[in-house]
């Protein structure tokens, strides 16, 4: 990710003058009349308002040059209400040559704005939630530039330090900015990590309050900012080495890739700038930061906005060191059942805390592969994301539920429901110990059919949950993963590296290499290829690598290098015709004999199949057979392609049924047909992972399930209860059946029957 160039300069200027004003002794509303003329003219404008959160979900206006005096205190707005009310539900600047076209727009005639055409109003934050709005207004139809706009949101910034420490509108009104309400209420969000947790709502960003934000001495500041992040890059090596992550490869490399943004020129520049703009050294990080969000915002790319979201992280820990070195923040302390509160969080941020306290994570942004869900998931902490509105509605010390199995967050929930929630959580512990209990135990149904259960795996981090969870190998390991959470393509060194220490921590279980299933919507941060109008069909897996062979080229080498001795197996995804198999065998081929030839040891074993994730390759099996060594059905692309649903299309997500007529017979004949030729054959999508599913899947003929960790022990106890030959008779019966789901008659029979499911 390149770093955006400078472009703050600030109005060193204003700044001074307001902390001079500051420092006055006048009273508040006097002082604040002032503050709002100060801006005014240092903005060019010939309004300038300052309106403050009040309770009820209200924005008042508190004062104002160029408006109706009469109007300070009167007019009042609810959030969301007309341009002020935008930007305080969105919590972002809103820039408009012509406001009054604006659909927003709201016209209070006490005020008398209907002269003034263009309009600047900015969010006044603290603590990520908005306290007020700032606004200018011009009557020319004016365009406000990104540096005016930058101005007015540090201005913007000074005001929230003073707003809250009731230097200008008195103590009682700065407690009022609490809006939050008592009742109970639900939010809904998407799973970052499974597991339920419950306890008192923590704040995250509740130590970082800023007291001081213009600068006395610009050259201490930048001084003071060398020796936080002196502090902050030593930290940082000490959590790398700590004992639970010693073992997890792949979040050392999240936090070297913080170690690099540490370094960052660019990001470093640009709060400098903001200090030798006149900022203090604090304000100037939290006001890099702020850029960051706004940009954060505006990417859709999930993978950037997790390199953004890092930024963020490193932001605040650079803060935490600079507020601790004046004594000001201490590390974050937790009460027993703590579930953190936050607007976004970083891995390092999250280790922060004590996790026996931390019951659960609850965050406003966030995605199943950022950072930080990935070391929850390894630290076993339920989180949800993507909850929007979290930051306004709880209130700290609130009692919360986070349902990470539902994506659920439940604020000031009733006893009762409490209490069926802790009934939940104990019930889960009970059956997490049947499961540990069983894990040695062989994935057998009642009638002697043994079933191969194997994890998905696709960080360092996940590869010992093999062992946890009684798997017998990886038959998964998607390679494009580590990819992703770098800043550059790995070398083969590295490459070679991370499949070799893959390798050691399985022991002597089998792991199954996927060779990079990138393009389409698996995309690198630092890949550029065009964007395929439909990207799922389009240049993506097996594809890009026989027509880029060397870059396939250098992971099959990595992978040959690494698996010296050892046992290596391969897979192609999405690999539609035979040939294309063909070609990338040969690739394998002349890797390994390349080995030899450089005196290397190749492979002790070498195995290569295919991903049947494309339906034109069931029409050349006999072909396939003859040539390959396994083959993994990927039903999570299969069945879109089978049935032309697109799975990210929320319309069409219960349109069609993987446990259908059509679909189970489809899987039937693959079975049927591999197991006829000898050929082991898996299934290893998200369809495996659940338990009935499973159960159809094992009727079906699969001998080999490949699922997430935390499935394998669900999936072991419903095989080990379960009657093979009734359920391949109904199967019989059922794929006869017009139905678009049999389902429910598979669930009633698992009832019937006694299956666990
Ligand atoms: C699949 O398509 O089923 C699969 C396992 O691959 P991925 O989900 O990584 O596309
Ligand atoms: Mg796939």
């Amino acid at each position: 990710m390149t770093t955006q160039p400078v472009s703050w300069v600030g109005s060193r200027r204003l700044l001074r003058q307001l902390r001079d004003l500051m420092k006055g002794g006048s009273g508040g509303q006097e002082r604040l009349d002032r503050v709002v003329h100060m801006i005014a003219d240092d903005m060019v404008a010939e309004v300038c308002s300052l309106y403050v959160r009040r309770p009820g979900e209200v924005l008042e206006l508190f004062a104002t040059w160029g408006l109706r005096p009469e109007a300070v205190h009167r007019t009042r707005l609810a959030v969301g209400e007309g341009i002020v009310g935008a930007v305080a539900s969105s919590g972002r600047p809103l820039a408009l040559s012509d406001a009054q076209s604006h659909p927003n727009f709201a016209y209070r005639p006490e005020t008398g704005e209907e002269i003034f055409h263009s309009m600047l109003g900015v969010p006044v934050l603290r603590d990520g939630r908005v306290v007020g709005v700032l606004a200018v207004q011009n009557k020319t139809q004016r365009s406000y530039t990104d540096d005016e706009v930058e101005a007015l949101e540090t201005v913007a910034m000074v005001l929230a330090e003073t707003i809250a420490a009731g230097e200008l509108i008195g103590g009682v009104e700065g407690r009022h900015l609490d809006t939050a309400s008592t009742l109970p209420a639900r939010l809904s969000g998407v799973v970052l990590n499974e597991g339920i947790g419950m306890g008192e709502a923590v704040p995250h960003e509740r130590g970082i309050v800023i007291r001081q934000v213009v600068a006395e001495d610009s050259a201490a500041e930048l001084e003071r900012l060398d020796a936080a992040l002196a502090a902050m890059l030593e930290a940082l090596d000490d959590l790398m080495t700590r004992r639970e992550l010693a073992e997890a490869g792949e979040s050392l490399e999240v936090f070297e890739t913080y170690r690099m943004f540490a370094q960052d020129r660019g990001w470093l520049e640009r709060i400098r700038e903001a200090i030798r703009g006149g900022l203090t050294a604090e304000a100037a990080v939290q006001r890099v930061q702020r850029d960051t969000r706004q940009r954060m915002a505006k990417v859709r790319d999930p993978y950037i906005r997790e390199r953004y979201a890092d930024l963020d992280d490193l932001g605040n820990r650079l803060l935490q060191h600079l507020l601790r070195a004046e004594g000001g923040a201490e590390g974050p302390v937790l009460p027993e059942n703590s579930i953190l509160v936050a607007r976004a969080l970083g891995p390092a941020e999250l280790l922060d805390y004590d996790a026996k306290r931390l019951k659960g994570v609850i965050l406003e942004e966030g995605s199943p592969t950022a950072h930080v869900a990935i070391v929850a998931r390894a630290l076993g902490i339920p989180m949800v994301g993507r909850c929007s509105d979290l930051l306004t509605r709880v209130k700290p010390g609130d009692f919360v539920v986070c349902d990470g199995d539902t994506g659920q967050v439940l604020l000031r929930p009733r006893l009762s429901v409490r209490q069926s929630f802790s009934d939940a959580i104990e019930a889960r512990a009970r059956r997490r110990a049947s499961f540990a209990l069983s894990r040695d135990l062989p994935a057998e149904t009642l009638d002697g059919v043994r079933v191969s259960l194997q994890i998905n795996a696709g960080l360092l981090i996940d590869v010992p949950q093999l062992h946890e969870a009684g798997a017998e190998g990886i038959g998964l390991y998607r390679t494009e993963v580590p990819f992703m959470v770098r800043e550059a393509f790995p070398d083969v060194g590295a490459q070679t590296q991370l499949y070799a220490r893959i390798l050691e921590l399985a022991k002597d279980r089998p792991v199954t290499f996927r060779t990079l299933d990138i393009g389409g919507d698996k995309a690198l941060p630092y890949w550029h290829s065009e964007v395929d109008e439909n990207p799922i069909m389009g240049w993506r897996a097996i594809r890009i690598g026989l027509d880029r062979p060397a870059l396939l080229s250098q992971q099959l080498r990595a992978l040959v290098r690494a698996a010296a001795g050892r046992h290596l197996r391969v897979m192609f995804p999405m690999v539609s015709e035979v040939s294309e198999f063909v070609r990338a065998r040969a690739l394998l081929d002349r890797e390994v004999e390349r080995q030899v030839a450089a005196g290397g040891e190749p492979p002790a074993r070498l195995q290569a199949g295919v991903m049947l994730e494309v339906p034109a390759l069931v029409w050349q099996l006999p072909a396939l057979f003859k040539r390959v060594d396994f083959i993994s059905v990927g039903s999570n692309d299969l069945f879109q392609f089978l049935f032309a649903t697109d799975r990210g299309n929320p319309r069409l997500a219960r349109r069609y049924d993987v446990l259908s007529p059509p679909s189970l017979a489809f899987l039937r004949s693959v079975a049927g047909q591999a197991g006829a030729a000898g050929v082991p054959l898996s299934l290893c999508g998200e369809m495996a992972g659940h338990p009935l599913e499973a159960m159809a899947l094992v009727g079906c003929g699969f001998r080999i399930l490949s699922m997430p960790a935390a499935e394998i022990g669900p999936v072991r106890t419903t095989i080990r209860s379960l009657e093979l030959a009734p359920l391949e008779r109904l199967l019989d019966r059922l794929m006869e059946q017009p139905a678009r789901s049999v389902r429910e008659q598979l669930r009633a029979y698992a009832r019937d029957r006694g299956v666990a499911i």
